[in-house]
């Protein structure tokens, strides 16, 4: 599947024919320089994927008309929501757009006692990069973006998943490989928690004990936050996913 791949919105399809939008006309003509003719694929964030066969090619506006519709594969058959403390700076675009490519379906920022960024208003931007991060690496569904949450909320959320877990650097917590042996049945929906630079604080971490979140290390070395937050959910993917 080489041919450029696009999100659109459900009224960007009406009958056989797809409209990309403005951003998307341009990159179709200017920067891919496509011409009427030329096939692209069309994704519908909802399980399928259109080919498209295109016939009017603007910068400002690019149609289309569908040749093909097959439902969407590629997504990963574990559902890892990844509750990421803020991170400074580039630091959280790194992690949205690589937990993207290695498979994350969710990802709820969170607000821990020890983050340092207390506002952020860059959802928009948050939303176009997991959105090209998708696009580029053949997801066939942009990961669901949440809302900001407290440690305390995101704790209440621990009930809607088969099992969560919590990355904490303490040699005195079992390692991962203990934390997923103790997991039965397989999970199908699973929250990962990834504290801030500076870890989550012993407080947070019992009260996430309380709430039945296993916590667990990564191993020897002191991973840096936006680190850790690619490689747990690598981890898992690759004991219950489709890694590796
Ligand atoms: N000084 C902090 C501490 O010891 O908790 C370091 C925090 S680390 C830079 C940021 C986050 O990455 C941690 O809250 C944890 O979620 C995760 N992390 C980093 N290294 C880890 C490890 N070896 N095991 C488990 N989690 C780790």
């Amino acid at each position: 599947m080489t041919e450029p791949r696009f999100f659109v919105p459900k009224d960007a399809i009406h009958g056989e024919r797809v409209t990309f939008s403005p951003e998307q006309s341009r990159q179709i003509a200017r920067v891919l320089r496509l011409l009427p003719g030329h096939a692209v694929y069309a994704l519908d964030n909802r399980g399928y994927i259109y080919t498209v066969r295109l016939e009017h090619v603007h910068p400002r506006e690019v149609w289309g008309r569908i040749v093909d519709v097959q439902e969407a594969m590629g997504e990963p058959p574990l559902h890892i929501a990844l509750y990421l403390a803020l991170l400074k700076g580039e630091k959280m675009d790194w992690a949205l757009q690589k937990g993207t490519e290695v498979g994350v379906s969710a990802f709820v920022p969170m607000l821990t006692a020890r983050t340092v960024v207390r506002r952020t208003e860059k959802k928009a931007r948050w939303a176009r990069i997991l959105q090209e991060a998708a696009e580029q690496c053949g997801r066939t569904r942009i990961p669901a973006l949440h809302e900001i949450v407290t440690f305390a909320q995101a704790l209440t959320h621990v009930r809607e998943y088969d099992a969560a877990l919590l990355a904490h650097n303490d040699d005195d917590i079992p390692c991962l490989r203990e934390g997923i042996a103790s997991i039965h049945p397989a999970p199908q929906r699973v929250a990962l928690f990834v504290g801030p630079e500076g870890g989550f604080s012993e407080t947070e971490v019992e009260q996430a004990r309380a709430q039945g979140v296993i916590l667990v290390h990564l191993g020897p070395r002191v991973l840096r936050a936006e680190t850790a937050a690619i490689l747990f959910p690598t981890l898992i993917l690759h004991h219950w996913g489709d890694l590796g």
